[in-house]
């Protein structure tokens, strides 16, 4: 049995069918037959996944990749779903209930925001944030109604990182779960679970997919956890599709390699701006000079695809940056084999105030690099003609 992580995001995969067919089979149907009406009772007596019914309940294709996360997460159990988005809302949904609470940084993805303060209150879930950068002040926010505590690291796009063994004390000592959206670092990078996380969430659509193809997202983590968000899953249909999770599987499959190189290029960008007239400071997790390089480098095999900085010149020279930007995609993606730069202020998070930009880490001059896998010196070099006067 292989025993490295590269190796069974290869190798792990599906029975073949009796074509022999070497890569990944694609089991695109939207139910499956029997061969008695005894067999079919069987499998509609049963609640687990061991027998295929309906490809909303499970799916071959979907199961393959399912059990890959699993493994390169150390998960025990795992679901997928049509995006990440419908991830982060199927965990909520399953896990809490009404006069529920949970503890948030309040760094976190936009629609994350949007679906803590617009549709969990809803259902009388309430919620508090606490600040990544001052996360001794998490316990004091923890109530007895206190379900569990929700974090990025890195976060997005502020490159925030918190220390998930830390988090995870806390979080056992007073009984409230742990969940960590480690769409930002992959599993090639970070372990939540390792690390004492109870559930590990994706957007599968970013680094995980790797070629901006597909949405998609994943849930794994205990057991016990992942079983209410199944029959979630099951009853109200935001799985994957049978094809995205045939893409998604042969994605893994470059993982390792990818984000390797993801990580090089970015380190290489962030030292090579570092110290340009242009820019007033640069952030990565794994520079020297980000507040939290040590945690990093403790949780983080190296610091991820993403580098961030920040202009001299503000918002008008962040807008600037991206016309002139001659390879680089402007697009607000990432992860994917294209660098992309972003400019959160006047984009994403246009929207919000300065002052809510400000708390979540997002300056006016700030640009986000998401380091793809071209040549690194023809990235730096479209970087360097962009800032150029
Ligand atoms: C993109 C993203 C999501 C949402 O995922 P979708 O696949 O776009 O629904 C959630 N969390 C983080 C950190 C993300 O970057």
């Amino acid at each position: 049995m292989p025993t490295h992580p590269d190796t069974h995001a290869i190798r792990t995969q599906t029975e073949r069918t009796r074509e022999h067919e070497h890569s990944t089979p694609l089991f695109l149907t939207s139910s499956f037959v029997y061969e008695s009406a005894e067999d079919m009772a069987a499998a509609f007596a049963d609640d687990s996944l061991d027998v295929n019914i309906y490809s909303r309940f499970s799916n071959p294709t979907v199961d393959e990749f399912v059990r890959k996360i699993c493994v390169l997460e150390g998960a025990e159990d795992g679901v997928a779903t049509a995006s990440g988005m419908a991830a982060i809302f199927a965990t909520f949904m399953a896990l809490l209930a009404q006069g529920d609470h949970l503890v948030s940084a309040s760094a976190v993805f936009g629609s994350t925001h949007t679906i803590l303060t617009k549709y969990l209150p809803k259902w009388g879930i309430t919620h508090s944030y606490f600040d990544m950068r001052r996360p001794e002040a998490m316990g004091d926010l923890i109530r007895p109604e206190t379900r569990l505590v929700y974090v990025e690291t890195p976060s997005n796009p502020g490159l925030d990182i918190v220390d998930i063994a830390e988090l995870s004390r806390v979080c056992r000592q007073r009984g409230v779960l742990l969940v960590v959206d480690n769409c930002f670092a992959t599993p090639a990078v970070q372990q939540p679970i390792r690390d004492g996380a109870d559930l590990v969430i994706h957007s599968a659509t970013k680094f995980l997919d790797g070629q901006g193809r597909v949405l998609g997202g994943v849930v794994v983590g205990r057991r016990d956890l992942i079983k209410p968000l199944y029959l979630f899953l099951r009853n109200t249909g935001p799985t994957m599709s049978a094809f995205n999770a045939w893409v998604l599987s042969k994605s893994l499959e470059t993982l390792h390699v990818r984000m390797e190189r993801h990580a090089e290029t970015a380190m290489y960008l962030a030292e090579a701006l570092s110290g340009h007239p242009a820019i007033r400071s640069v952030r990565y997790p794994f520079l020297p000079s980000h507040p939290a390089v040590d945690i990093a480098k403790r949780q983080m095999r190296n610091g991820g695809g993403l580098v961030t900085f920040e202009l001299v010149g503000g918002r008008e020279a962040g807008v600037r940056f991206l016309n002139r930007l001659q390879m680089l995609s402007m697009t607000n993606n990432l992860g994917d084999t294209r660098s992309i730069a972003s400019h959160p202020a006047s984009t994403t998070h246009a929207k919000l105030s300065e002052d809510e930009r400000l708390a979540v880490g997002i300056t006016p001059g700030l640009i986000r690099i998401s380091a793809g896998l071209e040549h690194r010196d023809d990235i730096l070099r479209d970087i360097l003609q962009a800032l150029a006067d």
